[in-house]
């Protein structure tokens, strides 16, 4: 048997020609070594990361076969598809399979056929599998999405619990490797003690996707700014995320009706309309997917452009895990958030309608929805902080970023720095001097002089704040208030009718020890002039170009758009999705390089030797014929 050494070096080998890439990326080095040394390893790393090398390229060595345990099928058949097509032999057993087809994989399977086989975790345990799996030599296990063995997940499977019966079935254990995108301590726990790691080696890969923009929105009619968005960026395939099926609908059929290449997916759909719109969409037929969050688990689709938020998702970690499918293949993508208030109330009824857990008590339950609402609000804190957006949100993952990324809507659009002093403090006053009873709404409107019948009623017209803050805009006295929160000078109570509160800061504030309030600033964006504001969006746009991803306005004669011409012909010959022919990136890169010969065109990025036999000689004509053109003019 070859020594673990000799193993850990042929890796850079197979990354090279099996996968085409030059390197590793973070964290992806040490996991296969581990893995090849015989340690059992823990893979924490966001979405994009490249998990699947991480367990592949190890199956590529190792001496024998490798069970994947995967809880989605249309991953499990994506990866296959994948792998097939770079050579290696693979196959996926789950419920999609008749039986006779299951039957002859095993077979197959049975005579060593192939080197990774994807595995349904309920299929493990049964009569056949179990046949197999004892007389097979199995030399790695990995378990693909392991936060599903955690109760505490969103995502908790029981059958992922039957793992370890499973493994313990073998006359042998294989050494075994769990990857998650879910960062919590529980979830992190709860993988290494139900799977039964073996003092594993852990691995915490960032949070942050530095190719991803950020950008929240509020415009008044989303539809507009969508499809605004679609229509400048039109060659590019995305998703749409909608809170509703109803939504969902709606966005389709306007889409459709605008002549835009759209297609949906819900939980609502049949099967068979589920299916065809996934693959409609896999193929770029249909680039644009409209979606409730039931779409995207297990999709691979690299070259995911964008994914737009046509409504803000329940919590952070939704956003994160449907933002970050955009951009997979690591070229620039956008993530916008469409925000409006009704999306917090739409939440904020899902929270409270919840019934779904049948198994828990009561008090369980509540505490459930009071976590609930603190994802919430955080996730509300998004749309609304001045802050990097990225910054936010790698805190909200427990990590540190920069103040500042220049990556983002806050970073790049101007702020600027406005003085609050005044306005805080009428707002801690009038929440000290109705006795902090009240909520955000309350406030804001007696704040403003409303003369509406809750605030009549509470006889809140006669607070010595009422109408001190009349010309200010709802939305900005919002914005100021949740800087207080942020900030900690003010906090809102978890009560299922949230009442604000003055914190010991905000005190010191509101009565400071020396008679003098400190001055408070805040970021804001700038108010634009009224006749600005008409061709406003014209600048708007302009400005995200430059902030978004560069390549993607391509005028159709570009040359990129040429070898993405090539790419579609060849993936509607052959019957598979574009990106399997190359990515984004590969397509970029060979853009950039415009090789010349077959050595020039192995140095691209995700060309493998294995994929320029396949499709290598069209895409080097292709970039002759290119550079020629370049040489003219
Ligand atoms: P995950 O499972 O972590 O969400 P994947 O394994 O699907 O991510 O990988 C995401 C994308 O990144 C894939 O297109 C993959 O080929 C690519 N990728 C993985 N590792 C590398 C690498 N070292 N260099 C370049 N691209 C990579
Ligand atoms: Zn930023």
């Amino acid at each position: 048997m070859q020594d673990s050494k000799e193993l850990q070096a042929k890796k850079y080998e197979i990354l090279k020609t099996v996968y085409g890439y030059d390197a590793f990326r973070e964290g992806q080095e040490e996991l296969i070594d581990c893995l090849l040394s015989g340690q059992d390893v823990c893979g924490i790393m966001p979405t994009g990361a490249g998990k699947s090398i991480c367990y592949q390229i190890p199956a590529l060595l190792l001496p024998s076969v490798t069970l994947v345990i995967s809880p989605l099928i249309s991953l499990m058949k994506d990866q296959v598809r994948a792998l097939n097509q770079m050579g290696i032999h693979a196959a996926y057993l789950n419920s999609s399979l008749t039986y006779a087809q299951y039957r002859k994989a095993l077979a197959y399977a049975g005579e060593g056929r192939y080197k990774i086989i994807y595995v349904a975790p309920e299929r493990l345990l049964t009569e056949d599998f179990l046949a197999f799996a004892v007389n097979a030599s199995i030399s790695l296990i990995a378990v693909d999405e392991a936060h599903c063995v955690s109760q505490w997940g969103q995502d908790f499977r029981p059958s992922y619990l039957k793992i370890p019966d499973f493994v313990q079935a073998l006359p042998r254990r294989p050494v075994m490797a769990a990857f998650t995108a879910t960062a919590t301590r529980e979830v992190k726990e709860d993988i290494v003690r139900m799977l039964r790691l073996s003092s594993p080696h852990m691995t915490v890969t960032g949070f942050d996707r530095k190719n991803l923009y950020f950008e929240v929105r509020h415009d008044r009619d989303k539809y507009k700014g969508i499809s605004e968005y679609l229509r400048s960026h039109p060659n590019d395939s995305g998703i749409i995320y909608c809170a509703t099926r109803k939504t969902v609908e709606e966005v389709c059929d306007r889409l459709l009706a605008d002549g835009f290449a759209a297609t949906r997916y819900h939980a609502g759909l049949s099967d068979a309309e589920r299916r065809a719109n996934q693959e409609a969409f896999t193929y770029d037929t249909a680039p644009v997917m409209v979606a409730t969050n039931a779409f995207g688990m297990g999709i691979d689709k690299s070259n995911v452009r964008f994914v737009l938020h046509y409504n803000m998702p329940k919590n952070m970690e939704s956003y994160y895990q449907e933002a970050g499918r955009a951009g997979r293949d690591g070229a620039k993508a956008d993530c916008i958030l469409f925000y409006s208030g009704q999306d917090v109330v739409t939440n904020q009824f899902f929270i409270e309608a919840d019934r779904e857990n049948g198994e828990l008590d009561e008090a369980t339950l509540e505490l459930v929805r009071a976590r609930d609402r603190e994802r919430l609000k955080k996730m509300t804190f998004y749309c609304h902080t001045a802050d990097c957006l990225r910054d936010y949100m790698l805190r909200y993952f427990g990590e540190y970023g920069s103040n500042y990324c220049g990556a983002c809507s806050n970073c790049l659009h101007s702020f600027e720095t406005v003085d609050i002093t005044q306005i805080a403090r009428a707002m801690l006053g009038c929440a000290v001097t109705s006795g902090m009873r009240y909520g955000v709404n309350v406030l804001l409107d007696t704040l403003r002089g409303s003369k509406n019948e809750k605030i009549l009623r509470l006889g809140m017209d006669r607070n010595p704040y009422y109408g001190s803050q009349e010309t200010q805009s709802v939305v900005f006295l919002r914005q100021v208030l949740n800087q207080l929160v942020l900030q900690e000078y003010l906090t809102v109570t978890d009560d299922r009718y949230p009442i604000v509160r003055v914190t010991q800061k905000g005190w010191e504030f509101y009565e400071p020890a020396d008679g003098f309030s400190p001055v408070l600033t805040m970021k804001a964006a700038k108010k634009r002039e009224p006749a600005a504001a008409a061709q406003g969006s014209a600048d708007g746009r302009g400005r995200r170009r430059t902030a978004s991803r560069s390549g993607q306005d391509q005028a159709p004669s570009s040359p990129f758009e040429a070898l993405r011409r090539l790419r579609t012909q060849i993936a509607r010959e052959q019957h598979i999705p574009p990106y399997l022919v190359f990515s984004d990136k590969t397509l970029e890169a060979m853009c950039v390089m415009l090789p010349q010969t077959k050595e020039e065109m192995l140095d691209v990025h995700g060309v493998g030797e294995l994929k320029y036999q396949k499709y290598g000689e069209p895409f080097l004509a292709l970039c002759k014929e290119l550079a020629g053109e370049d040489d003219l003019s």
